[in-house]
């Protein structure tokens, strides 16, 4: 065996990240000459910039090349070589900070507008029937307040529009002269247009009394439907179609419930086949029909228009289809099984809202440059590429990351280290183009130790799962999972190989930073995509597969590796959260109560035995058999178990991008099922072994590699 140091590594960037507590960056601006760049590589001033010649020059720290300082920008330089106005400029101190993009960066070199979000709803049967469209309606009421505005704004420069669709499209006319809003009907789909101009998209403050008028209305007006066939991809047109003609970015909220086969472009019919389950054709199911929402990805690109997707499904509707614009655009897609208003309802508001007020930025390009002996060669998340450097987002929020793999082909240097600037030009929720400069120096070493000690296994875990998702589209999932444990094993020989100290052959030795790469890396290939089980919804493993393709770091730990928070012996007083445990039937008990969340799911777990203070105390019950079977809330009693419960519940709920229903399960209830198979150390309940079994099976690859 070779020993081979692994040739990639990885950053991810979450470019739009908001730091806690949210501190906007400097913003620097040089008026019309715009930002100082490197004349040959383009990279933006930064601290890595080195300046010579007493000021009058800089020499790039990507490139080498040397650039003249302009007349405005040039100040002395100290006794240590370094410019005096060091600390007073953000570009040359800071890590991340915003450059006033000029019109050169704007499209069409005109100034950028505002950004509108355009909410579309499907008024079919099933919306109407479940109480959906009621409820959205009156919750936009109030959401539209929280609208996202530029910073230090007193109001929101977003401009809204309303849709409903069946199978054709109603546009709303809420110019704020009018005293009622206008319908406008568009019944041909195959060629979309927008029937108004004026008066569709406006702003909320001053249209208020005639958007409210229309949100009314809106759930009476369908009450009677029967229409239960809708159409999908004209209304997405119709969404880019207006922001066009608009001539301003933004984003689509399409709130839909079943799968489109009213006759439209994008038409789409039933292709779930279980029969293709773990065989060589089973990656059909995760490719999206080919054709118009191709064309639509592209279109919205090009426009800035992103596109989040609320699903209500009853049954199979093609998420692997449906889900592809929002997934190129860097969009969501929300799913609600079987939506009811009574136990969804809330939990479906949460997401909404969290959505609507996030901090988002629209019709972005970002571009990673790097000092010379390494570059930056994939990238994964909600992008779209139309060329190997330039990665365009029709938007880009703080709950999406994009991972890049970056691989040297030369050397590099240990004493100067490697720089990486990742630079983004966007436009913001109110309508200015800005860059946002985030850099990164790192160590460079020669010795494999080195590179062991300061290895991510959280960023390698993230980069994993997203090639081997990626990979499903092309390979049988079989080999996916063996080229994962390929892998590992060769990572871990590896190490085993160059750094660890001779030791018994037997022993199985993970570098400290590793330790829990195994149990990580076990867990991603029990995931849904990866696991080739008939039981499992076409539709969630679809569903699963592109959200992780935008995860970010954290979501993706979290996602493989759930929190079991024990509940029945906590502090009640104070704020802390009991540690969590291991993932493990073998942590549970029947005297115990137990939390478990993975930011998508979320459980209550009670053992036949738990303390009966703590069910009185949860619930208001003498016992755990007075519990009704399937309650989804914790009721808001005034006692220490229950504060301290639901102040958890709630925490968790702020900290994740996703809103959690919560599942209130008993041990040897039905729905136990469901939890157990979140307890990833134990076997998979749809196939994958037990992390033991799984860390016997590497420790035998490691020795086969090593002899
Ligand atoms: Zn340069």
């Amino acid at each position: 065996m070779e020993s081979e140091p692994p040739k990639a590594f990885l950053r991810q960037c979450y470019p739009f990240l908001s730091l806690p507590p949210r501190t906007p960056l400097y913003l620097v601006n040089h008026g019309e000459t715009g930002p100082i760049r490197c004349n040959r590589c383009k990279a933006y001033m930064c601290p890595y910039m080195q300046f010579i010649d007493g000021g009058r020059r800089f020499q790039c720290a990507f490139c080498n090349c040397v650039n003249e300082v302009p007349v405005f920008y040039f100040q002395h330089l100290d006794h240590m070589g370094r410019r005096m106005d060091f600390y007073e400029r953000p570009e040359l101190s800071l890590g991340s900070y915003e450059f006033s993009a000029t019109l050169d960066y704007c499209k069409n070199n005109k100034p950028a507008s505002a950004p509108a979000y355009i909410f579309m709803i499907d008024v079919s049967f099933t919306n109407i029937k479940s109480g959906l469209v009621r409820l959205l309606c009156d919750e936009l009421k109030t959401l539209l307040d929280n609208l996202p505005r530029e910073e230090g704004a007193e109001s929101s420069a977003i401009k809204v529009g309303f849709v409903t669709y069946n199978k054709i499209l109603h546009f709303y006319n809420v110019k704020s002269a009018l005293a009622q809003p206008q319908m406008m009907v568009v019944s041909d789909t195959a060629e979309m247009f927008v029937p108004l101009l004026d008066g569709f998209l406006v702003s909320y403050a001053e249209s208020r009394a005639v958007i409210h008028n229309l949100l009314d209305q809106i759930p009476d007006m369908f009450a009677d439907t029967n229409e239960s066939e809708t159409v999908f991809a004209p209304v997405i047109q119709a969404g880019v179609e207006a922001l066009k003609a608009a001539e301003c970015s933004g984003k689509l909220f399409i709130f839909h419930a079943s799968i489109p086969t009213a006759e439209a472009p994008g038409k789409l019919k039933n292709r779930d086949d279980k029969k293709l389950v773990s065989t060589d054709k089973e990656k059909t199911l995760f490719h999206p029909v080919k054709g118009v929402y191709e064309q639509l990805s592209k279109d919205c690109v090009a426009q800035g228009c992103s596109v989040d997707l609320f699903l209500f499904p009853s049954q199979y509707l093609d998420i692997a289809t449906m889900g592809d614009v929002p997934a190129h655009t860097g969009g969501a897609v929300y799913k609600y099984s079987n939506f009811q208003v009574e136990t969804d309802g809330e939990h479906f508001l949460r997401d909404l809202r969290k959505d609507v007020e996030k901090p988002i930025g629209f019709d972005a390009i970002m571009r990673v440059r790097t000092s010379t002996g390494f570059r930056a060669t994939d990238f994964f998340g909600g992008v779209y590429m139309n060329n190997t450097t330039d990665v365009e987002l029709a938007a880009v929020d703080c709950d999406h990351a994009i991972t890049v793999e970056l691989k040297h082909d030369d050397t590099l240097s240990e004493e100067t280290g490697a720089f990486m600037q990742c630079a983004l030009l966007y436009t913001t929720v109110g309508g200015q183009r800005r860059l946002r400069v985030h850099n990164l120096s790192l160590n460079c070493s020669s010795q494999l130790m080195e590179l062991f000690k300061s290895c991510e296994t959280d960023s390698l875990i993230n980069f994993f799962a997203k090639t081997a998702y990626r990979a499903i589209l092309k390979q049988p999932l079989k080999s996916v999972r063996e080229i994962l444990v390929n892998q590992t094993a060769h990572m871990l020989a590896c190490y085993r190989k160059n750094c660890a100290s001779p030791s018994a052959a037997s022993q199985l030795i993970l570098p400290e930073t590793m330790k829990v790469f195994p149990v990580y890396m076990n867990s991603l290939m029990k995931t849904a995509p990866l696991v080739g089980s008939t039981e499992l919804s076409t539709d969630d493993r679809a569903h699963q597969r592109l959200a992780v393709m935008a995860m970010g770091v954290e979501d993706t730990q979290l996602l493989l590796y759930p929190r079991l928070i024990p509940l029945h012996n906590m502090e009640l007083e104070g704020e802390a959260v009991p540690s969590p445990l291991r993932c493990s039937e073998d942590r549970l008990s029947d005297g115990g109560a137990f939390l478990l969340e993975n930011g998508h799911a979320l459980f209550l777990w009670l053992g036949q035995a738990c303390p009966p203070e703590l069910i009185q105390g949860l619930f208001n019950l003498p016992s755990l058999a007075h519990l009704q079977p399937n309650t989804n809330v914790l009721p808001e009693l005034d006692s220490p178990q229950s504060r301290k419960v639901r102040a958890i519940v709630s925490s968790l709920m702020q900290q994740r991008p996703n809103s959690m229903k919560l599942q209130i399960v008993r041990s040897k209830d039905k729905l136990e099922v469901l939890f157990r198979q979140f307890l990833v150390e134990d076997k998979g309940l749809y196939g994958g072994a037990s992390y033991m079994d799984f860390l016997c099976y590497v420790h035998r690859e490691i020795r086969t590699l090593l002899t």
